[in-house]
């Protein structure tokens, strides 16, 4: 499918935090959150039993600022009410606050003003380990570890047994290259070890995120080009893992937006348009100048 870079979804870079969250260890995301404001309540709320169906999320009136910017509003009160198993594309220019709102579903800042729930609760209830398994990442330019392949995956639940990462890694369309690696799911990766495609990255990412089977799924798409045979593996992949899921997408190409349930617009910190691709292209609004200018771009 065609590669929507550039306009549709910015210039969007993942932030350091996120791509830490999704491969950091339990004990890393320890040391981190002790130096951070967040912290877990004493007395932590717990989320419903999980439903199958994904969890519904709410932004209500969120209104943030970066702590060292106090006169940009990188969230501008924003209201969203995600329904279960909903997918949701973000997109908008570069600096619209797309990356800002993962971040703060991620509990990596809390809001000024305004509130967060999943599934009802308020996040800032939540114990941060609970939120964040609630929660699987797959950030934009997915790495590799030094270790493993089965370790490698098995870094988004540490304590998985050796068949719930195999499962996990072929839900994410990354069972079958594995198995043909040279030392299979022993063979080392990372910058020392056997160097995978952009496309076998991001199945390994997909595969660390499916480990948690979380019920809130947060996708940073990739900007790069695949070749044509990883992109319909990893469409295939994500297809996968959105069943049964909450979907957030950062979405930078067509078929993302054209598929997604609802599309949200955003610019300077605010929603400015939702709906569905077809919806927004006969508006004629932000969304479907985006999309003008990348069609053309593609042409
Ligand atoms: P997008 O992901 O849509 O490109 P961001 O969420 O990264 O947008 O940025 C939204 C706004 O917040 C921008 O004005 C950006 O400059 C600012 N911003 C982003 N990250 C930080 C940060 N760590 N510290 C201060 N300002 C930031
Ligand atoms: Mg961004």
């Amino acid at each position: 499918s065609a590669l929507v870079a550039g306009a549709i979804g910015g210039l969007s870079e993942v932030l350091g935090d996120v791509q830490r969250a999704a491969g950091a260890t339990e004990r890393l995301l320890e040391l981190l959150a002790a130096e951070s404001p967040i912290q877990s309540p004493d007395i932590p709320r717990t989320l419903p039993p999980p439903t199958g169906q994904g969890a519904s999320l709410t932004l209500e009136d969120v209104t943030f600022h970066y702590p060292s910017r106090p006169l940009t509003m990188a969230l501008d009160h924003v209201s969203i009410a995600i329904r279960p198993g909903e997918t949701i594309a973000v997109v908008g220019p570069s600096g619209a606050g797309k990356t800002t709102l993962f971040q703060l579903l991620l509990r990596f800042y809390d809001p000024q003003q305004g509130r967060i729930t999943l599934d009802g609760v308020d996040i800032r209830e939540l114990a941060l380990t609970e939120l964040r398994n609630a929660t699987g990442i797959v950030p934009q330019d997915s790495v590799t570890f030094s270790a493993n392949a089965l370790e490698n995956i098995r870094y988004g639940k540490p304590g998985a047994s050796d068949d719930e990462v195999i499962a996990a890694a072929r839900l994410a369309a990354a069972h079958e290259f594995i198995e043909k690696l040279p030392g299979g799911y022993q063979s080392f990766l990372g910058e020392r070890g056997v160097r995978l495609s952009g496309g076998q990255r991001q199945r390994i990412a997909i595969a660390r995120a499916m480990l948690k089977n979380p019920p809130l799924l947060l996708l940073d798409e990739a900007t790069s080009a695949l070749d044509a045979e990883s992109e319909r593996l990893v469409q295939g992949a994500l297809e996968a893992a959105m069943q049964g899921r909450t979907t957030l997408i950062i979405a930078h190409r067509l078929a993302t937006v054209q598929r997604a349930d609802r599309i949200i617009v955003m610019e300077e910190g605010r929603i400015v348009e939702t709906g569905t691709h077809a919806d927004l292209v006969a508006k004629g609004g932000l969304y479907a100048h985006l999309a003008a200018l990348q069609f053309h771009a593609m042409a």
